[in-house]
């Protein structure tokens, strides 16, 4: 609640109340170095190419320097971790410094993470690591260019400090790299932001802020008054159903799906200890502070998302006051989260005009993936490839299994019964496309357009960060480019599409992360 200048506005950890959020400075880094910057991003926000090379562009998404017309704020907001009311969280780390709109006419907040304290860093030292930041950074646009919603990241820059980490990387516990990302999005609102609120009774603030994200961030619905509350809520629960439904058709894990990591508008926000999926397997997190209880499992991400938004709809009942009518909105979470993932799962497989008769033969393929080591991308890139040619029951085991063979990690694995049941799925997924009539072309080209070639590898990813701390940027800006065109073939680029390599396995920062970064 401090005011800008004055001096309450010092960044001692404390309890705020009363307030959305409080005004902050971001903490001043000894020798801020730009490691890579998202040229579309700069674009977005009508920075020129040039501008990002500079030094005040460096200056200023350190941390290290405002303009005049900023005036930096940390969000308040609190959330269930691990299903757990936590109470106050928080910006801990994250400090907004201004809001763009740009040629188009749309605003975009930036927000720099790891910037140093706020009244919200709790226990902890407001600061990133490099190896975080530089997964985010990746990850964000990753995702941009595969078409999930997602907040977006400008730049990456490294602070010439240390920041101390208590778990043991690369063998040591001790100091790492720290950095500064400066994300992007069009507001940061998340569930906490109104459960916080909600749980301390402020439901006069409460209103305030739901009143300016309905203006703000949803004009279209209508102004603000109670009939409007529920038909936003409506609107947060298709979002997040879209949300998952994109998870789930690419193989993306979150790993802490907290309430406070949950974005009202729908985006893939706080990128920690995420990971793919290499084997397709809904049981798999990457986040190993959740091994036990597995709660942020991939397959349980939709159920988690659905059981956050019910969390954001008690938060509501003060200002629409009616339970029924929430429960009720609420459907519309499972039906849009049924609907788009059986039409999702149809348009992985090239199925036009999908119907419910189609729903066993999926269900047989989700049913068998985990049975072996099947790696989720290649296997649905590759699906695109067979041929509806010639009489399925013509087809050994052996030649059905073929063009699908460079998705297993292990071949080893692929008994006599499994390689029967999977033929007998083959001859019946071909069967349904020669009913269908498309070509083999027309479907690939469809298929390859949902099924991406390239995805954020744990491995990759680690092994660009293994390079950054060496000194050397360059395959940040390598896998960038590389994951600008997902969908597209690279021939010059084709290992970046194989399989985890062996010694990636089980290797920290490559299938196993922790929420300490
Ligand atoms: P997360 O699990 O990353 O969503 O973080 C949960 C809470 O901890 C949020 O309030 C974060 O802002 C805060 N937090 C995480 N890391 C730090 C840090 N290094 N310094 C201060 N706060 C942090
Ligand atoms: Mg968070
Ligand atoms: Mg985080």
């Amino acid at each position: 609640r401090a005011l800008p200048g004055d001096p309450e506005r010092a960044n001692f950890t404390r309890q705020v109340t009363g307030a959305c959020y409080s005004f902050v400075q971001p903490t001043a880094v000894k020798a801020p170095a730009l490691l890579a910057c998202a040229d579309e991003v700069a674009e977005l926000l009508g920075i020129s190419k040039e501008s990002c090379k500079s030094v005040k562009f460096t200056e200023l998404f350190s941390g290290n320097r405002l303009l005049p017309a900023m005036v930096p704020y940390a969000s308040c907001y609190g959330g269930h971790q691990f299903g757990h009311w936590a109470g106050q969280l928080g910006d801990g780390r994250a400090i907004n410094i201004g809001e763009v709109i740009n040629a188009k006419g749309e605003r975009w907040s930036l927000q720099l993470k790891g910037a140093g304290l706020t009244p919200y860093s709790r226990n902890a030292d407001g600061l990133a690591v490099l190896r975080s930041s530089l997964r985010e950074f990746l990850c964000s646009e990753a995702m941009f260019h595969l078409g999930v919603p997602t907040t977006r990241a400008l730049s990456l820059i490294t602070t010439g400090e240390g920041v101390l980490r208590d778990i043991l990387y690369n063998g040591n516990a001790g100091y790492e790299p720290g950095a500064v990302l400066c994300r992007v999005a069009p507001s940061f609102t998340r569930f906490g932001n109104f459960q916080l609120f909600a749980a301390r009774g402020e439901i006069e603030l409460l209103q305030k802020l739901l009143d300016y994200t309905i203006l703000t961030d949803f004009p279209g619905i209508g102004a603000p008054a109670p009939a409007v509350y529920l038909a936003w809520f409506e609107e947060v629960c298709r979002r997040t159903a879209e949300l998952m439904v994109h998870w789930m058709r690419v193989g993306f894990v979150h790993g802490v799906m907290n309430t406070d990591n949950m974005s009202v508008l729908g985006l893939t926000i706080d990128y920690g200890p995420y990971g793919w999926l290499e084997g397709y397997d809904p049981e798999w997190t990457p986040n190993i502070t959740d091994s036990e209880m597995r709660r942020y499992r991939f397959g349980n991400q939709p159920q988690i998302a659905g059981w956050n938004l019910a969390r954001l709809a008690e938060a509501l009942i003060p200002l629409t006051g009616s339970v029924e009518q929430l429960q009720q909105a609420m459907q519309v979470y499972s039906t849009t989260y049924e609907n788009g993932w059986f039409s999702m799962m149809g348009d992985k497989l090239g199925l036009s005009k999908i119907t419910r008769e189609d729903e066993p033969l999926i269900r047989e393929l989700l049913g068998i993936l985990p049975l072996v080591e099947t790696d989720m991308t290649i296997f649905f890139r590759k699906l695109a490839d067979i041929e509806t040619g010639h009489d399925p029951e013509l087809r050994s085991d052996e030649q059905l299994i073929a063009p699908l063979l460079d998705a297993y990690y292990d071949l080893g694995a692929l008994d006599e019964s499994y390689r029967t049941r999977f033929a007998s799925w083959m001859r019946n997924y071909i069967t349904r496309l020669c009913r269908q009539g498309s070509g083999d072309a027309e479907r690939r080209q469809k298929m390859h357009a949902v099924n991406p070639k390239y995805v954020l590898r744990n491995y990759l990813a680690q092994q660009a960060i293994d390079r950054a701390e060496s000194g050397d940027s360059s395959m940040i800006h390598e896998l960038l480019n590389l994951l600008r065109r997902p969908y597209e073939e690279q021939p010059e680029n084709e290992h970046f599409a194989a399989r985890r390599p062996e010694w990636a396995r089980n290797r920290a920062g490559c299938s196993m992360l922790s929420c300490s970064s």
